[in-house]
Formats: structure tokens, sequence, C-alpha cells
């Protein structure tokens, strides 16, 4: 599962736009460092660094798990379904596309996607589900940051 271009820049921009884009590692290298002592720290049972703290990385990790929790395996056994109608994205499933395309579906004239025993129904105007995704985890990262009297809010 990879997060595609076009969501990743989503979440930059609302990242940005809520001030937190100076606690982003500014290299992929620095974003790995920092997920390898977050994982020790995890194993150890300790607290991880709040400096190894990146906004990006933990939505990024927030939105895979959620989508992982809901599809389970199948993410990985009914690929080729997954990607049905989805952008190319180097061959990796991106989870905010699958909650997209699941919107998609359900957000027609009646608001079902006609599948029989689906209660889910889209309310006509409803924000798409993968941007009200960023945009709470997004809150929740800031929330995080305040907490943390890493920032305060203006
Ligand atoms: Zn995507
Ligand atoms: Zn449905």
């Amino acid at each position: 599962m990879r997060i595609c271009k076009d969501h990743w820049s989503a979440m930059r921009m609302e990242i940005d736009r809520l001030g937190l884009s100076s606690f982003v590692a500014g290299s992929g290298e620095d974003a790995m460092a920092r997920a390898e002592r977050d994982l020790e720290s995890h194993l150890e049972g300790a607290k991880p660094l709040v400096s190894d703290w990146d906004p990006l990385m933990a939505m990024n990790w927030n939105f895979c798990s959620r989508v992982m929790e809901s599809w389970g395996l199948r993410i990985m056994e009914q690929r080729h379904q997954i990607d049905d109608g989805m952008p190319e994205n180097g061959g990796y499933v991106c989870p905010l596309c699958v909650v997209r395309r699941d919107f998609d579906t359900h957000n027609t004239d009646t608001g079902r996607c006609g599948e029989v025993g689906c209660n889910i129904q889209v309310k006509p105007g409803t924000i798409p589900w993968d941007k009200n995704w960023i945009a709470s985890c997004a809150e929740s990262m800031m929330e995080y940051a305040v907490e943390q009297k890493l920032i305060t809010r203006q």
C-alpha cells in the first residue's frame, strides 16, 4: 500500500495550512530513521521521542491501518478488483483512493451503491470521504502538536 501523488500533496497542503510543515522529515532517509527509532521504542515499550514525530508519516500510517482494518487481506487477495477504477499508482494500492472509490460508488442520485444488503447512504453535498479523512486526521495532528506544546494555535 502506498499513498498516491495526488493524495500525498493533498495531505501536505493540509499540513502546510495548519503550520505543521516544519515537523515533516526533510528527506526520505530522515523519515526512515525516525520510523526505525519509533519502532524500537515501541518494541521496548518506551515512549517515542516527540522530536521524531512527523505529522505526514503519522497520517500515512493512520490511513493505511484504517483501510487494512476494514479490508483486511482482501486488499492483497483481490488486488485486481480493488485496482479497478482507481488511478494507476506504480502498482500500489492507495488507501485514500480506495476510500474515494467507495465514496464515488455511493455518491449516486439515490446515495446508494445498489448492492443488496448495503446500508450505506451518502447524503447530497457530503464531502468526499478521502478529503474528510485528510482534514480530520490533519486536525488531530494539530491537536497532538498543541498538546505536546510544539505549537500554539493561532
Ligand atoms: Zn490516492
Ligand atoms: Zn454500498
